[in-house]
């Protein structure tokens, strides 16, 4: 079979740091690459405001280090200038035919086939199922700090979650007003130990452990949450749970996220527990062809760099497939 009998060699699905970095080598190693994304190039990334974690990507004099939207603006670039194409559309379903192709349906209708694809869609920001979420969302409650926090310039900010979102989120918005509450379920975070510290040593963002969101209440928008914990006193020692109103201008939520593996669903892949693709080393799931990289792939750690390290390998080993899908071999 030749390479002229498909669409791409290698279909990329999601252009987020995993999928971006395994079109730059897919791309390199000649296979003919695609990439489909039904957003902008970076993902999750482009909400990054310094991505001070990624290895090299380091302070330079006065210059902080690159932010995750010059970062992943940057990765795009390079994959097209080593030849991968993009196609800025959603991805409705994938379909995989007898001979072990993948055919890619695209929102407008329009299909794709390669023999090899990777799954690199990431995830999306759980919601919280509070009375009020849905309701006062864009009015008040959102899931992206950078996006909506300068609206709330100097206005009363909550923030809920635990993990490393919630408290990157609340440094974030600690810088454009002093009136951040961080809200958590459990007695401590579950975040990167680095950044909690961070988090509680901030005096622009109070801290209120064992505490949840009940609801969001207001009239046009947001205006006040009902909280339910320990409620601090005047002298600042906490009384015993209850439930009690505060008022709010804005509430963010970062309490998790939801792979996003709706474009496969058919297929049968091999999911965890949570719904995260199951891969072995080489990024390959369950169903022969199909790679996965980046969030979407249960995994242990969910970092940018973890990431583009998976799709390289990913878009590696999809190369080697074609090759012995093909017939190709170096003997
Ligand atoms: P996460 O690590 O799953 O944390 C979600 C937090 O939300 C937890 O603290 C959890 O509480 C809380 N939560 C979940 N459901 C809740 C509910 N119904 N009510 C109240 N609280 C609830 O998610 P994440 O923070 O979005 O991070 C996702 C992944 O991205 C992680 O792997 C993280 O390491 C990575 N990430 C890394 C960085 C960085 O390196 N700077 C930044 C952002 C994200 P419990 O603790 O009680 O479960």
């Amino acid at each position: 079979m030749s390479a002229t009998q498909y669409d791409a060699d290698l279909l990329i699905i999601g252009a987020g740091p995993a999928g971006l970095s395994a079109a730059q080598y897919g791309a390199r190693a000649n296979l003919t690459t695609v990439v489909l994304e039904r957003m902008a190039p970076g993902g999750q990334a482009l909400n990054i405001e310094t991505l001070e974690n990624y290895p090299g990507n380091t302070a330079r004099g006065d210059a902080p280090p690159r932010s995750g939207f010059d970062f992943a603006g940057d990765l795009h670039k390079q994959a097209e200038s080593f030849g991968a194409r993009f196609i800025m559309e959603g991805t409705a379903a994938v379909v995989r035919g007898a001979d072990g192709t993948f055919t890619a349906v695209l929102d407008g209708g329009k299909r794709l086939r390669s023999p090899a694809l990777i799954l690199s869609t990431g995830t999306e920001q759980r919601r919280l199922g509070v009375p009020g979420e849905a309701e006062f969302y864009g009015r008040g409650v959102s899931y992206c700090a950078s996006c909506d926090g300068p609206f709330f310039r100097d206005k009363r900010i909550l923030v809920v979650g635990g993990g490393d979102s919630a408290c990157d989120e609340a440094q974030y918005l600690s810088r454009l007003t002093g009136r951040v509450l961080l809200v958590h379920r459990k007695g401590m975070f579950r975040a990167q130990k680095s950044l909690a510290e961070r988090v509680l040593a901030n005096p622009r963002i109070e801290t209120r452990f064992n505490t949840e969101l009940r609801e969001i209440r207001g009239e046009s928008k947001t205006a006040r949450v009902l909280l339910e914990g320990p409620r601090p006193g005047p002298s600042g020692q906490a009384g015993p749970p209850e439930r009690y109103e505060e008022a709010m201008d804005a509430v963010f939520i970062f309490v998790g996220s939801t792979p996003q593996t709706s474009p496969v669903r058919d297929l049968g892949l091999k999911l965890d527990g949570a719904g995260y693709v199951i891969t072995d080393q080489t990024m390959a799931s369950s169903v022969p062809g199909l790679f996965a990289a980046g969030d979407v792939r249960s995994g242990p750690f969910r970092q940018v760099v973890v990431a583009a390290g998976e799709g390289a390998v990913a878009a590696h080993c999809a190369a080697a497939y074609i090759d012995a899908f093909r017939g190709v071999s170096y003997h």
